[in-house]
């Protein structure tokens, strides 16, 4: 199939014939007819299989006819991260160069004032990231209610980030009258309830199964030993080690290096740099400017190996990307996949290598589940390796770390507490058996002064049972009624309860 089977206008084919582009990719082909013809869509795509153009080609010939009227943008699209909206924009540019449509970027980090201005012209495509959005238009400087065509983009990623209900609200806010089109990389139920919610009748695609990794990826995994076993986030001078000999050992033009956190960002940023290495950082946390400047030169093969978190490099479109490493196994299995999706891009190979710890076994098995098929285990000289650890090695070695003496010591000390046991219960029974005596002896004494009373008021004790008390127990209060004694025969050494219990007698009713 061709460009031009598409049904797309001269000016869009010669973008696209500029571009390099011989034959469309799959999404393009399956998607590009549907959306021409104003057909809603939900395309199950990750990304590097050519989805923006999917969408962006289509979208500038239907476009191409009408004007936009100030702060009322024609069509929306919506990015969860700075950097794909960036891209998105950029994309446009190349493919829209033979129309004369506008644009406007709303993301976070840069001046509102500047992106008002372009707003108060009127654009034809309006690109943002859902917080920002939201923010101008709560301010009055945009009306949604001219949005017909919409996209939702990596709308996973969107769920990921929390940005669902800012999505939900954007989408009750534009046209009624209006073509949606949804793209995910995976399609969990929250994402199928999204698209039953704001699709009408779509079309569906999907070009690879989800989560699949690029075929053209080579990959692998060094497993690294370290002293601290069964702690979270240790082994981290080690996975440092280990990521210099990959460094070294591979052919690396250009890499991404993924850490789980931002701080971790920084650490191994800062390391790389220590070692020598020609390095830059990327994360969330940076301001956008710096952000920008550090990902065109990375893009520019002025920095070797960017270290980043998975908010700042995710879905980046990055020519010819050799090498990603890395250096926390994601947590999130799904992560994994973007991750190396990075490289291999565009029938590229690629290779994306996975430093782990023992106690990383349960996250690698999830990856592994996920894509199907083992990670090679690779070894690497110098660096001492290790298995990964299994879910009953971990409950083996919590089990013995809740108990972490020697033998030899636990015997001893529990000879030590039998022994003050047997001592306490010595001295409670040599008690016990004195204040017997003790009240044997007063017993008798009252008897012989016609003590007959003062047994019948103590009657409703005698035959209490042992409270544990040391023969504490309580008396019944002064003035109190006392009970009438109860004679108990052949109940051997206890008494029944229900033999406690109060019985009226006539003089008490
Ligand atoms: P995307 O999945 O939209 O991020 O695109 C991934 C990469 O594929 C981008 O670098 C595009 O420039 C490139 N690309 C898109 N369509 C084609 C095509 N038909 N032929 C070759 N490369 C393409």
């Amino acid at each position: 199939m061709d460009f031009s089977d598409l049904g797309l206008s001269p000016d869009v084919l010669r973008a696209v014939a500029d571009a390099g582009y011989s034959t469309p990719t799959p999404i393009q082909a399956q998607a590009i007819p549907f959306v021409l013809m104003s057909r809603d869509l939900l395309a199950c795509a990750q990304t590097g299989t050519g989805k923006t153009a999917s969408f962006t080609l289509p979208m500038i010939d239907i476009l191409a006819a009408g004007r936009a009227k100030a702060r009322m943008p024609r069509s929306l699209i919506l990015e969860p991260t700075r950097e794909l909206a960036a891209q998105v924009a950029e994309n446009f540019d190349i493919y829209g160069r033979y129309h004369r449509l506008s644009k406007a970027l709303l993301i976070g980090g840069e001046s509102m004032g500047d992106q008002v201005k372009v707003l108060d012209r009127g654009v034809d495509v309006l690109i943002a990231t859902p917080g920002r959005l939201l923010d101008v238009f709560d301010r009055g400087y945009l009306l949604m209610n001219d949005v017909r065509i919409l996209v939702i983009d990596e709308a996973d990623r969107m769920l990921d980030m929390g940005f669902i209900p800012d999505v939900e609200r954007i989408v009750s806010l534009v046209s009624r009258i209006r073509q949606t089109m949804l793209f995910s990389a995976t399609m969990p139920p929250e994402i199928r309830r999204l698209a039953d919610a704001f699709l009408m009748n779509p079309k569906e695609i999907s070009v690879a199964p989800p989560a699949t990794p690029a075929e053209t990826v080579t990959q692998g995994l060094v497993i690294v030993d370290h002293a601290d076993r069964g702690r979270i986030g240790v082994g981290q001078k080690e996975k440092r080690a280990a990521l210099r000999r990959l460094v070294d050992s591979e052919a690396v033009t250009n890499a991404l290096v993924f850490c789980n956190r931002k701080r971790d960002v920084g650490i191994v940023h800062r390391s790389l740099l220590h070692h020598g290495y020609d390095a830059g950082m990327l994360h969330g946390d940076m301001a956008q400017p710096v952000r920008t400047e550090t990902l065109e030169r990375f893009k520019a093969g002025e920095i070797k190996l960017l270290v980043c978190s998975d908010v700042a490099a995710r879905g980046l479109d990055i020519a010819g990307m050799s090498h990603v490493f890395n250096f926390d196994v994601p947590t999130h299995a799904e992560d994994y996949v973007h991750r190396i999706g990075r490289t291999g891009r565009a029938g590229r190979t690629g290779c994306a290598f996975t430093i782990a710890t023992p106690e990383d076994g349960k996250y690698v098995a999830a990856i592994e589940n996920l894509i199907g098929k083992a990670i090679p285990r690779t070894a690497l000289a110098g660096v001492e390796g290790a298995e990964l650890e299994t879910a009953s090695d971990k409950r083996r070695r919590r089990r013995s770390a809740r108990r972490p003496e020697p033998v030899e010591k636990k015997g001893r000390e529990r000879a030590a507490e039998r022994k003050s046991r047997e001592r306490a219960a010595e001295k409670k029974s040599r008690e016990g058996a004195a204040d017997r005596k003790n009240r044997e002896g007063a017993a008798e004494a009252k008897k012989g002064a016609g003590g007959r009373k003062a047994d019948a008021k103590r009657g409703g004790v005698v035959n209490k049972p042992d409270r544990g008390d040391g023969g504490k127990a309580r008396r019944p209060r002064r003035g109190k009624q006392p009970e009438p004694e109860t004679p108990v025969v052949g109940m051997g050494d206890h008494v029944p309860a229900f033999m406690l219990r109060r019985t009226k007698t006539r003089n008490q009713a």
